[in-house]
């Protein structure tokens, strides 16, 4: 039963041993020479004072050697705390202290910059041994002889151990650390593989971030699981992106629905043949039906995927739930599926009300790091997570996502819920872009306030205010309709896309 990490890495050798694990430029590295490689840079980890149950920070963006860096951590026994690649210094630090890491791996050149003297500065160094380059890897590798050590310490992980502490993005305040044994890591990923049906011929384009549960158990393990290829990306770049899929015959491309619109929409696209794309995976507040029918639609109209589908996933849930193989453009287009095998899905309303989405079952979290009060907050005694999202489930267990219970607010008595009217809004010509937040008012406690990215910021020739709540005031109820509008430039964003509602509020 390949139920830790460790023995994924050596069942997967022994599977698809010479065949290529990841593709990397002209690297290509085999499923075998992945493992001794994870080997022998575990024992180099180890020996710079690495001990089973240590944590370790990996702080680079995707590329083979953050593969081998993490699944090392792994190999020895330790946590791997991967944290996003954009993190300052500062933040870096804050990981590093709430998880007591030991160890903090960097990328590529990383230690030269400023960002790594601040963590120095800023973090608990007594605690910090060693901060050292993913690259570094042969610096770091053990010879092949000593590795019996190394094996032994690989040997003793069980599947409940803590394989990973995977952080939440922080759109609704401070980022958690979610905790994930082995068996939940593996478990979630092969049941993602399943349904996607993939398979060791699959090439997979893996451009969402290693350091998000996505990229990580749905990218690197899957790909362990299945003996298909990866390609990691670092940086979406629409060219690149297009020129690899042709040349490599890319079959698997999860990503957010921006990638699939700016392909769709790129210039020279219909020059390639893009036919080898198989399976997409995506998931977003909003995704139009036409996008739908239009990554599924043959070329030159379409982009010719086979199975389009959407999921919804949470760090602390990883995928809880997907759309299935013969699902309609419009189910996939407006729902994001049903709850994936070891999973529930249970709306806390009465029947067909909106209400918090609640998932339970085997790939929800072990906790929230260090924080019993949260995790207790989080996890209910019947075991039901607690999302913070608002949704419905259809008779048939589709899941619709509404909002989220955060950016809810109560305006003379009643609930609003601003995905609604951002959604009116999306609709009015001259809006670029949307975001409304609840801010307070004396007579009604609070009412609506709409960010608006013009398409023509022109002072006489652009939207104006008016227009914008004269547009609200006929498609919705009175209680719903902005009370303010503000013009901006652009709105907050983090790396997967989703408006920063805290930074707005706080603006
Ligand atoms: P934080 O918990 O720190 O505030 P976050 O919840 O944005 O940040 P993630 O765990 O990366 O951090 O994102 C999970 C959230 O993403 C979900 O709770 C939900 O709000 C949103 N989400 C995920 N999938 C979908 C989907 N298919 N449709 C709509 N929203 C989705
Ligand atoms: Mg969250």
């Amino acid at each position: 039963m390949t139920d830790t990490i460790p023995r994924l890495l050596r069942d997967a050798a022994d599977r698809f041993g010479g065949a290529p694990a990841y593709v990397e430029g002209d690297r290509v590295l085999p499923f075998t020479q992945l493992h001794d490689l994870v080997r022998a840079t575990a024992a180099g980890y180890r020996a710079r004072g690495l001990e089973p149950g240590g944590r370790v920070v990996v702080w680079a963006p995707n590329s083979i050697n953050w593969v081998v860096a993490a699944l090392a951590v792994s190999y020895a026994g330790g946590t791997l705390v991967p944290v996003n690649s954009r993190y300052t210094g500062h933040e870096v630090a804050d990981v590093v202290d709430r998880t007591g890491a030991t160890l903090v791996l960097v990328a590529d050149g990383f230690l030269g910059r400023t960002q790594v003297a601040d963590l120095r500065a800023a973090s608990d160094l007594a605690r910090v041994a060693d901060i050292i380059e993913i690259t570094d890897l042969d610096a770091v590798a053990v010879p092949a002889g000593d590795l019996g050590v190394i094996d032994g310490v690989a040997d003793a992980v069980s599947p409940d151990d803590v394989a990973d502490i995977l952080f939440t993005s922080g759109t609704t305040g401070r980022s958690k650390g979610a905790m994930s044994a082995h068996r939940q890591t593996i478990g979630v990923a092969m049941a993602w593989a399943e349904l996607g049906g993939v398979r060791s011929e699959d090439r997979y384009l893996v451009v969402n971030p290693f350091f998000h549960s996505f990229g990580y158990k749905i990218g690197i393990v899957v790909g362990l699981l299945t003996g298909a290829t990866l390609y990691p990306v670092a940086t979406f770049d629409l060219d690149e992106t297009m020129a690899l899929i042709e040349t490599a015959q890319i079959s698997l491309l999860p990503g957010a629905p921006t990638i699939y619109q700016s392909l769709l929409n790129a210039p020279g696209r219909t020059d390639r043949d893009l036919s080898s794309l198989r399976l997409a995976v995506t998931g977003a507040a909003v995704v139009p039906v036409v996008l739908i029918e239009r990554m599924r639609a043959p070329a030159p109209e379409g982009l010719g995927i086979d199975q389009v589908v959407t999921a919804f996933g949470m760090t602390e849930a990883v995928v809880a739930t997907m759309c299935r193989e013969d699902d309609s453009a419009e189910t996939v287009a407006t729902t994001c599926g049903r709850a994936i095998p070891g999973m529930e899905a249970r709306i806390d309303a009465p029947d067909g009300e909106a209400g918090e989405l609640l998932l339970r079952g085997d790939y929800v979290m072990l906790g929230y790091l260090d924080d019993p009060a949260a995790t207790a907050e989080a996890i209910d005694a019947d075991g039901w997570l607690h999302t913070g999202d608002v949704g419905t489930l259809d008779e048939a267990g589709n899941l619709r996502i509404t909002d989220r219970l955060k950016d809810m607010y109560i305006s003379g008595g009643f609930n609003v819920y601003p995905a609604e009217v951002e959604q009116a809004l999306a609709r009015l010509d001259g809006v670029a872009d949307v975001a409304v937040v609840g801010v307070p008012d004396e007579r009604m406690g609070e009412v609506g306030k709409a960010y608006v990215v013009r398409t023509d910021p022109g002072p006489t020739t652009g939207l104006t205010a008016e227009a914008v709540v004269a547009f609200c005031k006929e498609r919705l109820a009175n209680f719903k309709v902005p009370r303010h509008v503000e013009f901006v430039d652009g709105l907050p964003r983090n790396l997967s896309g989703k408006v920063l509602k805290t930074q707005l509020r706080s603006s």
